[in-house]
């Protein structure tokens, strides 16, 4: 499999460009960053830290070398551009970009009919099954049983609760029949009073150069049960990504997510 890493000089770009160099089911066929990068003409592999690779980084998709997948980190308005080569060069995309708004996701689907594609906010195996587990549970337990969403943070992430703190919440309040915006409590701060039957509260730290901490707690009378993932590592994402890129060497054109790739859809 041969794969393009677009963003390649940021943080989850150099992460794949190593996770690339260190599995033998793929081979770095391309590298792309933005016009105006201090990076560009760079080897790639120098770049990431791991020694050549023989690919220069570019900026200009044009000067791509043949490939079978695109991999996107970078940000909504690239991936957009992004989108309308893939779709040319008929290439299969994996999007790990994030923070779009709803008309930019409508464009991006517009844009990448015909193509076969995994997008999802997080690619790691770990918390995905996480999500899974989590929708089982809140589903079996009812509303006895407490849920508390717990997560935690490097100090230089903007927004709050993480998405995967969201879609945790989200899973979880789908299996007992609500809207995250109905059951989720974000805020509590002086005299709240008791905690309301049937929420679902949220509480967020920020520090230092955690990768991603969550925790789901399901807390009853006299018992806890957590569901906990820790990410130590960015090349959770990366390979999560490579394994999706993997994946749809074998699918059809169609928006997929990682329920999908790892058969819990
Ligand atoms: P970053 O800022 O370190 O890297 C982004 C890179 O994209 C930069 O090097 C930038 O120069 C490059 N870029 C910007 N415009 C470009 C263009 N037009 N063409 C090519 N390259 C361009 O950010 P990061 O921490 O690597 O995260 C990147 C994105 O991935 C963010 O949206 C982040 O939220 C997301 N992310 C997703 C997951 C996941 O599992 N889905 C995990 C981590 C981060």
């Amino acid at each position: 499999m041969r794969v393009i890493i677009a963003g390649a000089a940021g943080r989850m770009g150099k992460t794949l460009l190593r996770c690339v160099a260190e599995r033998d089911d793929c081979f770095l066929a391309g590298a792309l960053e933005r016009p105006d990068s201090p990076y560009v003409g760079l080897d790639a592999g120098e770049l990431a830290g791991y020694g050549r690779a023989g690919v220069k980084v570019v900026d200009d998709a044009n000067r791509l070398g043949e490939a079978d997948v695109f991999i996107d980190f970078t940000q909504p308005k690239a991936t957009l551009d992004h989108a309308l080569f893939a779709a040319n060069r008929r290439l299969r995309m994996v999007i790990g970009t994030t923070g779009f708004g709803e008309r930019q996701l409508n464009e991006l689907r517009r844009r990448l009919e015909g193509v076969p594609v995994v997008m999802a906010a997080n690619f790691s195996l770990g918390v995905n099954l996480a999500l899974f587990l989590i929708e089982k549970a809140a589903a079996m337990l009812d509303e006895s049983y407490d849920i508390e969403i717990l997560e935690m943070h490097h100090r230089h992430k903007v927004d709050a609760p993480s998405g995967t703190a969201l879609a945790m919440g989200q899973v979880a309040a789908g299996a007992r029949g609500k809207a995250l915006e109905e059951a989720g409590e974000f805020v509590r701060h002086g005299i709240v009073g008791p905690r309301e039957r049937g929420t679902i509260g949220f509480s967020v730290i920020r520090g230092g150069d955690i990768v991603g901490e969550h925790s789901t707690m399901f807390i009853g009378q006299g018992e806890r049960l957590e569901v906990r993932h820790v990410a130590t590592d960015r090349a959770c994402f990366a390979n999560g990504a490579l394994h999706a890129a993997s994946w749809l060497m074998h699918q059809p054109a169609g928006f997929y997510d990682m329920r999908s790739v790892l058969g819990m859809a």
